[in-house]
């Protein structure tokens, strides 16, 4: 099977922050190389600052790659001009971890799931209200919520919203930046149902980003964990978790395990 998404040899380094220096870049994503096969998901596992959302913004064509290439549909998106990226763009969408920023708090509901069919142009104004309450259903929403305002809302269903607006030009691959980290433990097992039904439903590829190793193992067929730039271990959930080799995957165990016993002293 051909995978819905191959990544090769990608580097993202950023210009030095620090003023008044010469620039020597910093390089956040170093030689990162993976693939995600239709309908599968990947989890990119790391701790803060380790480069997860550098080479999700790299892939969703939201950074310019430094170099290296990303192969999807059938063309290198590193290598594509702004004005190509917006043919792929549609069939590759991101939702990011914190809802409540990036939803426009002045939009009803039903404007912020429709939004991506008014840029991709000629959907008509009764078109769009209803694909937007389908595509509130399929996420668990009725169609009351279509004018309602994000401040209105919970953080789970704000989540749910965001989804929805993700998945509204069908997509084949969601990349999934942390999108249950802000949530609440019960909550966050309910988004993450949803995830996996619709994955089935859609035949949908991920990668979701995680710093929780735990939540990767529940909802990944593969992981990759990340540390300063690069990839150290990658393979099957049950290979990683009985051989974490890395001292970096040990740590991350280590420390969704202790996330599990602090909420285990907290219930009781
Ligand atoms: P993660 O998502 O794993 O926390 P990031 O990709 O956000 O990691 O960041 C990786 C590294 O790149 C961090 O050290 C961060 O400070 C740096 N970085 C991220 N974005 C920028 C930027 N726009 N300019 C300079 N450095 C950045
Ligand atoms: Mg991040």
């Amino acid at each position: 099977m051909e995978p819905v998404i191959r990544v090769e040899n990608l580097v993202k380094r950023y210009a030095s922050r620090e003023l008044g220096r010469r620039a020597a870049a910093f390089t956040a994503v170093d030689s990162v190389s993976f693939s995600i096969l239709p309908g599968s998901t990947l989890a990119l596992v790391g701790e803060s600052g380790s480069g997860k959302s550098s080479v999700a913004l790299c892939l969703a064509c939201l950074e310019p790659v430094t170099s290296g290439q990303i192969w999807f549909d059938g063309r290198d998106v590193a290598a594509l001009s702004e004005r190509e990226s917006r043919a792929v763009r549609p069939k590759l969408q991101i939702v990011f971890q914190d809802p409540a920023t990036s939803l426009n708090p002045r939009w009803t509901v039903g404007e912020i799931v429709a939004e991506p069919l008014l840029v991709k142009g000629r959907v008509a104004n009764r078109e769009r209200r209803e694909r937007a309450a389908q595509g509130l259903e399929r996420v668990g929403l009725g169609a009351e919520y279509l004018e309602r305002r994000p401040a209105e809302l919970s953080g789970g269903q704000r989540q749910r919203v965001a989804i929805a607006r993700a998945l509204i030009l069908e997509p084949k691959l969601l990349i999934l930046d942390e999108v249950l980290s802000a949530l609440d433990c019960s909550i966050q097992g309910q988004i993450a149902n949803l995830l996996v039904e619709l994955q089935r439903a859609l035949g949908l590829a991920y990668l979701f980003i995680t710093h929780d190793l735990r939540m990767a193992a529940h909802l990944a067929d593969e992981i990759a964990v990340m540390s300063r730039g690069k990839i150290v271990e990658q393979g099957a959930v049950e290979t990683i978790l009985r051989g974490a080799r890395c001292a970096e995957t040990q740590n991350l165990l280590g420390a969704s395990l202790v996330d599990r016993e602090t909420e285990a002293v907290r219930e009781r």
